[in-house]
């Protein structure tokens, strides 16, 4: 890492400790942004680099509600408003067991480049709860979601700060924090979260969006070196909402996409993932891959390992951080890797990224990758802020368009800084560019 960058990256680390994947997220873009720093001494003097690090505004606060049994139970929430500097801040909840206040700045600050690279006017920030949704009734997340927003809605706004959905949080937890902040502010405003039920007001395609924008962008990525989906033996993790729709659309384009995962295990099916019947376990049922696996002959179901123990050619990560360490990687690079693409956020470890990058493994980082999420989110404002509502085949058009204009800019964005199919270098300069230009444009703030 350039020594100027070093010394900033360590006053960060020093200043948030105990915050890992904060540190991991801030070292990772970092490490790419030296040479931008030798063309822009201004980025430097305009301190651009503490200010990104430092969130704009963090809240916590206290989430109390009651159990089915009468119990009183506490969580704790989080929303961190890290950048406004190219429009409201703007990115989802996330409700795990896991959540912190690391975990939420690292899914803020990742959120800022992302949101600069889609082109559209977002800001960055991220929120959510320890809450575990896992095996509670519907009351329950109704009871919690009105809880959560009990308190967020003084935080929040079209024009401020417009949540949405992340892991634990979909069309059911966003309807009921919608209508929350209807009755507390006594306002229609579609626009203050996305990822809305399409009766009232959400967009045609968001459900999507992030699954097939994923390989939308691994395709284009695929292209440059004369291959596609076609033909393609697919990985992919997690069985969520971005697992289900990337394998939906990998197979679409001819891949066979022979297994996907849970927090309990696996799946290898090798004629293919029946999306169908895993929409109606995991969608409607709320059920487990296991389940998957008793209906569906010739399937077999691997209690815990990994999903990376499987050989792919593309393999599609799309569960959480951290989940494909160095180890899988070089294993899946002996066996005939040709392409990742990050569904999920930062789910590959520095270590794996290094093994894909010294192999020459098209790597497509997350912070790009998966960025037709949030880019459909900002189709879905549009749509709001015109009280419009786009068909299926339009948003499906500007999806595309967005990915693959993302795809070209970070593909010119490493050509223009020497390093060509380097991917993260491309994300990582390309968002990072348009954010401090926009701060420098707007003073110290
Ligand atoms: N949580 C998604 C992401 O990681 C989507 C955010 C949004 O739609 O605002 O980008």
């Amino acid at each position: 890492m350039d020594a100027r960058l070093e010394a900033i990256r360590d006053t960060v680390l020093a200043r948030n400790p105990g915050e890992a994947e904060f540190h991991q997220a801030v070292t990772e873009v970092f490490e790419s942004l030296g040479p931008v720093h030798d063309r822009h001494p201004e980025f430097l003097e305009g301190a651009v680099l503490e200010r990104l690090c430092e969130p704009e505004r963090q809240i916590i606060f206290r989430v109390p509600w009651v159990d089915d049994a009468g119990r009183f139970q506490i969580n704790r929430g989080f929303r961190v408003e890290f950048n406004s500097a190219l429009g409201p801040f703007k990115g989802g909840l996330r409700f795990h067991p896991s959540v912190n206040l690391g975990i939420v700045k690292f899914l803020g600050f990742e959120q800022i480049f992302k949101n600069a690279l889609t082109g559209m006017p977002i800001g960055g920030g991220k929120g959510g709860s320890d809450f575990d949704p896992r095996g509670r009734s519907d009351a329950e997340i109704m009871r919690f979601c009105q809880s959560f927003m009990t308190e967020l809605y003084r935080h929040i706004g079209e024009y401020t700060d417009v949540p949405a959905g992340d892991i634990g949080v979909g069309g059911r937890e966003i309807g009921y924090l919608f209508g929350q902040y209807k009755r507390i502010t006594n306002r229609y405003e579609s626009g203050v979260l996305t990822g809305k039920g399409i009766s009232w007001g959400g967009s045609l395609v968001r459900p999507e969006a992030t699954g097939y924008g994923t390989v939308i962008f691994a395709e284009e990525m695929l292209k440059t070196r004369g291959r596609s989906f076609d033909g393609q033996r697919v990985v992919v993790s997690g069985s969520g909402n971005v697992a289900i729709n990337a394998i939906a659309k990998a197979q679409s384009l001819g891949a066979t996409v022979v297994a996907c995962s849970d927090s309990s295990g696996y799946v290898v099916d090798e004629a293919g993932i029946d999306v169908a019947l895993l929409r109606q376990i995991k969608e409607v049922e709320r059920g487990r891959l296991k389940d998957y696996a008793a209906r569906r002959p010739a399937v077999t179901y691997v209690d815990g390992g990994s999903v990376w123990d499987l050989d792919a050619t593309v393999a599609l990560p799309c569960a959480t951080q951290n989940e494909l360490d160095g180890g899988a990687a070089a294993r899946l690079v002996r066996n005939g890797l040709l392409a990742v693409g990050e569904g999920a956020n930062m789910p590959s470890t520095r270590e794996a990224v290094a093994v894909f990058q010294d192999a020459g493994i098209l790597f497509g980082p997350g912070k790009a990758a998966n960025a037709g999420g949030v880019a459909t989110s900002a189709l879905e404002m549009q749509q709001n802020a015109s009280r419009d509502s786009w068909s299926f085949a339009h948003t499906e058009e500007r999806l595309t368009e967005i990915m693959v204009g993302i795809h070209d800019r970070c593909a010119a964005t490493a050509d223009e800084y020497g390093d060509p199919g380097n991917y993260v270098l491309g994300a990582n300069i390309g968002g990072f560019v348009k954010v401090a230009d926009a701060m420098l444009a707007q003073g110290l703030i």
